[in-house]
């Protein structure tokens, strides 16, 4: 399996679509999901093409764990959560859809479910969202 460089997320790095922006550095991206499953779910990519864990190199996941430390310790300061999920899929047989590598991460809270995949969100309330983890990033 080869990289398609016209995935949405290489046009959101390129900034062919936009993107409510959370944080980056030199080696990766973090932005918001519009279809969020919790309040604060982003996604971390590294700025270098790769389609998924299978082919990803050793710094491109090192710069893309570092990220999310960093946002997941925001999202927890920024929604009070009570925990983080991170999720990754592979191949659209592991559930990838999009196929540049992303780490989704989902902030929680005790007894909340997620919610139902393909929704579209509050691009409002998503934008307020992405603001919150920023201003913990930042704080
Ligand atoms: P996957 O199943 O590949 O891990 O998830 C892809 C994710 O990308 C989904 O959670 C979906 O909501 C999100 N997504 C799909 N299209 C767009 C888009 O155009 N912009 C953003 N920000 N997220 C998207």
């Amino acid at each position: 399996m080869s990289y398609d460089p016209e995935n949405i997320f290489a046009k959101i790095l390129r900034a062919e679509i936009p993107s409510f922006k959370v944080y980056e550095d030199e080696d990766t991206y973090c932005f918001m999901d519009i279809m969020p499953r919790s309040d604060g779910h982003c996604l971390v990519i590294p700025k270098t093409p790769c389609r998924n864990i299978l082919d990803a190199s050793p710094a491109q996941l090192a710069a893309c764990m570092a990220t999310v430390n960093k946002v997941a310790n925001a999202c927890m300061k920024a929604f009070d959560a009570d925990g983080i999920t991170l999720q990754q899929y592979s191949e659209a047989a592991g559930g990838q859809e999009v196929f540049h590598l992303h780490f989704h991460i989902l902030p929680r809270h005790e007894g909340v479910a997620t919610r139902p995949p393909g929704k579209m969100g509050d691009m409002d309330q998503i934008k307020a969202h992405a603001e919150a983890i920023a201003a913990a990033l930042a704080a």
